[in-house]
């Protein structure tokens, strides 16, 4: 059995879920050829405590920074560093967030300066497959639904869906049950009930689906070198219609109005 949030938990949840959306866009204000991840991680980590809340990441088994922020080939999970951002990278920017003792997770992919097409390709099949997902957390579905929309969808634009990491459930810790694969088969798996909350997180390859994880035991990279997008959202769900607690709002309003 999974554990059901009510309705009042849901709308913590959503607090938690709209302030790590606001900590993105103020990323996006700032992701740049130039810019070094250490400088994005500060930013967002004086973000996340001035609105009284606390970075998930930072120490979580570990894990060193408020940021995962994944370069190019990086699938997800990449440390901050003096690496500076150069024209025509792709980063993932993940962000957890604990206000008033739940948690919010995010994550979005953005070009720095002009990308290739292929690259923006990439990010619209795997912010396109993380939709097609959504619109399967719906109570009676099955968590192999969710997968399998997603799935189908990035492989439709011949890209990969990495297997080893999955998204999660969420709510007072940050992983919590079920485990939501991004691969999987239609009508497997746990069934969805209303207040079950969740992130669904699709980390789709340009290349092949193969990973390998790199020597500070964080980094989690492509074997083949290609690059690697990441979108995810924390959703509840309900009984017609997925409730998504984050938003990319914040973030598009910065990267296609300006800042
Ligand atoms: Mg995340
Ligand atoms: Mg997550």
């Amino acid at each position: 059995m999974l554990y059901c949030k009510t309705d009042e938990e849901v709308e913590y949840l959503r607090e938690s879920a709209l302030l790590v959306s606001r900590v993105l866009a103020e990323i996006a204000k700032l992701v740049k050829p130039g810019v070094s991840t250490i400088y994005l991680d500060r930013i967002a980590e004086e973000f996340i405590c001035d609105n009284g809340a606390i970075p998930s990441f930072k120490g979580y088994n570990g894990f060193p920074a408020t940021l995962c922020t994944s370069v190019n080939a990086e699938v997800v999970h990449g440390i901050p560093s003096d690496y500076q951002l150069r024209e025509g990278d792709i980063i993932s920017i993940d962000c957890g967030v604990i206000l008033n003792g739940w948690h919010g997770d995010s994550a979005y992919t953005f070009g720095v300066g002009e990308v290739s097409e292929d690259s923006k390709r990439l990010l619209e099949y795997t912010k396109a497959s993380l939709e097609e997902g959504v619109k399967m957390a719906v109570a009676g579905n099955r968590i192999g639904d969710i997968s399998n929309a997603v799935q189908l969808k990035a492989e439709s634009g011949g890209f990969s869906v990495v297997r080893g990491l999955v998204g999660h459930g969420i709510g007072k810790k940050l992983h919590e049950r079920p485990d939501v694969p991004n691969f999987g088969k239609k009508g497997s798996g746990q069934k969805l009930k209303k207040g079950i909350v969740i992130c669904i997180e699709p980390m789709i390859n340009a290349g092949k689906k193969e990973t390998i994880l790199m020597r500070d035991e964080w980094t989690v990279k492509a074997a083949d070198g290609k690059p690697s997008a990441h979108y995810e959202y924390t959703v509840a769900v309900d009984k017609d219609k997925a409730n998504v607690l984050t938003t990319f709002e914040y973030i598009e309003e910065v990267l296609y109005k300006g800042n």
